[in-house]
This record gives structure tokens, sequence and C-alpha cells, in this order.
């Protein structure tokens, strides 16, 4: 299958929508990583998504729609507080996961009886769902456990003669993934860390915790036990305490003739001398948007990432970290 790589524009859109109407696939810019779009209603166009990206089928999707999409045909409203939540955040990098009217494919759940549901707030991808105008499944446009994709090139790096069409919408803004947040209970729970964060959540609705992952439980987000976001090379996750040993272990590789790197925040950086690093960012947010790039580059220069700790200014470290030390830890 040739894949066309287009500039959003009303013919482009058309296209895809097209595309996404007859159980087919499109890539598509949002203000986290790009995702890779199917026709929620279609078990078959569903069922593609899981194959293309070799995903796990136990692992759910998340819907999309634009802004003036009614949801209340796909999902209860339980709690009060989740108008609050829509109203302060939405369109936006926050995922909410109901309890489902089941309209849509029962592959986009994977069996649960929960829909997840994000409004992006990217202008792109606003203007895609528009000329959808129907609820678009879509986990992110890369093979499944490679580094999410942030840039269009990304997406056909890893999924290139294996989807129609890309929509190219330039770098995304935010860098990682939405914050899911499971609103079917009394206090909204926090199942995947990302840019909104659980202070941002308590200021508007007094309550949020984070989802504790006990051995046994029945796993509420499937998605987070899987190893995610790894790099193709080798890789090694050191705590900043520990810098010392990451040099070293630098040092040893050179000698047994590999080409290392160092992916580092900006105050780390700056206390190392004669090694290949990358700085990742001084704040938070920069850590957040800069993050998938930077694993994308150190894959492409370097056979050995060495990842640091990192630590910017707030809370959405929580999300960073847990992608970083996914993607670098060496298990
Ligand atoms: P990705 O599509 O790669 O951004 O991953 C989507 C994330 O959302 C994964 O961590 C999924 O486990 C989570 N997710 C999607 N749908 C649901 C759902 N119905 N209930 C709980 N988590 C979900
Ligand atoms: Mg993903």
């Amino acid at each position: 299958m040739k894949t066309l790589v287009l500039k959003p524009d009303k013919e482009s859109l058309a296209i895809a929508a097209d595309i996404i109407k007859s159980d087919g696939l499109v890539a598509f810019p949002t203000e986290t990583v790009y995702g890779l779009g199917a026709l929620a209603t279609s078990g078959k166009a569903v069922k593609s998504v899981y194959e293309a990206k070799g995903r796990p089928s136990d692992n759910p999707l998340i819907v999309h729609v634009h802004k003036d999409y009614d949801i209340s045909e796909l999902v209860y409203d339980d709690f009060p507080y989740v108008e609050k939540l829509r109203k302060a955040f939405l369109p936006g990098p926050l995922t909410l996961v109901y309890r489902s009217k089941g309209m849509v494919a029962s592959e986009v759940s994977c069996g649960l009886d929960s829909l997840a549901i994000r409004i992006p707030s990217d202008e792109n991808a606003q203007a895609f769902l528009r000329a959808c105008d129907v609820p678009v499944a879509a986990p992110s446009a890369n093979v499944s456990k490679h580094i999410s994709p942030v840039t269009a090139e990304h997406v056909y790096e890893d999924l290139n003669g294996k989807i129609p069409l890309i929509l190219d919408g330039g770098r995304c803004s935010g860098g990682i993934e939405s914050t899911v947040l499971d609103v079917t209970t009394e206090t909204p729970l926090i199942l995947r860390s990302g840019l909104v964060t659980s202070e941002m959540i308590k200021k508007v609705v007094g309550k949020c915790e984070y989802a504790q992952h006990k051995e046994g439980d029945k796993i509420k987000s499937p998605g987070v036990k899987y190893k995610h976001y790894s790099p193709k090379c080798k890789t090694k996750f050191f705590e900043r305490k520990d810098l010392d040993k990451a040099v070293e272990e630098y040092k040893s590789a050179l000698n047994r003739g590999l080409t290392p790197i160092i992916l580092c925040d900006d105050e780390i950086k700056s206390q190392l001398m004669n090694v290949n690093a990358i700085d990742i960012g001084k704040t938070s947010k920069e850590l957040a948007e800069n993050v998938y790039e930077a694993l994308h580059e150190a894959e492409k220069i370097s056979d050995f990432i060495i990842g640091i700790e990192l630590v910017g200014d707030s809370e959405i470290d929580v999300g960073v970290m847990n992608r970083f030390f996914k993607a670098t830890r060496d298990d």
C-alpha cells in the first residue's frame, strides 16, 4: 500500500474522511502525539488498527471526537464533577473514561464496559474530526512499544506501507499522551499521568487520586502494564544520585566500540563534560515537549541510550518520568 503524506487542507481532509468512513486508517496530528484513527463503530476498522500497530488486543483505544459532538450518544455521565472537568480542560489533553452505552465496536474497549473519550484542542485534529463527524478510535500512530510519534516523519518511519494517509500538521506541541482519568467513581482516578495533573484536577473538583495497581488486581487501564515508548537500541536508566555510575557506563561503552549517548535534563547536562549528551529541557513543560523527539533523535545517532532521571518544576514530571523510565530501563 502506498502511504500518502498530505498537509491538512479542504481537499486532504475530505480524502481523510472518506478513508475513515470506508473502514480505512488515517494518521493525524494532535496537541499530544500523532494518532492513528479508525471508525469507532466498525469492528473491522478497529481490528485493523491493532494489526497495523501490532498492539496487544487487551489494550483499549481512546475515542476522539470534535468539540461539538454530542458524547451523550456514547456514554453515561455519572457524577456532577465531570461537567466541571469538561468545562475546565476540554478541548485539551485530558481523556475521560465513562460508563459506555455500547454504541461503538466492542473491540474499542476490549470488552470493558467503559469508554475513553478525548476531545483534542489541536486545530488540525479538530478539522479532521469535524470532517469525519463520527467517533474516531485512535491510539498513538507508532508500532506498538516503539517511541510515540510527534512528527509526521516519525509516523512514516513506523507505518509506511501499512496505512493509506498521514495528515502532516508539523510537530506536536505537548509531547506526551493525554492524562487518562476514570470518572466512573466518586473520586476521579488518574489511570495514566499527563499534562493535566492531579493538582490541576483537585483545583477544579476538590478531589483526585492516582489509581493503585496491586498484584492480582483487575487492571483498570490495561495499557499501563506493557513495556512502552522504547527505542530500538540498547538502553539503561540511572537515578540522578548515580550520575558517576552513568558516566562510567558511558565510558565503558565507548571502550567496547559502541556509540553511547546520554539523555538528561538541563541541570545534569551542565555537569557533564566530554560526553555526547542531549539536553531534553529545564522546565517540566519543556521536558514533556521534547522527551519523545530526543528519544527518536538518540535512536538515530547512537546504539546505546543512557537515560538519567529527569527533574523539572511541576507535577507534570510524573507523566514525563513514567514514559522516560519505561523507554530507557534495561529490561
Ligand atoms: P494510547 O492509545 O497508546 O495512547 O493508549 C491509550 C491508553 O488509554 C491506554 O493506557 C489504555 O489502557 C487507556 N484506555 C483506553 N480506553 C480505556 C478504558 N475504557 N478504560 C481504561 N483505560 C483505557
Ligand atoms: Mg501509545
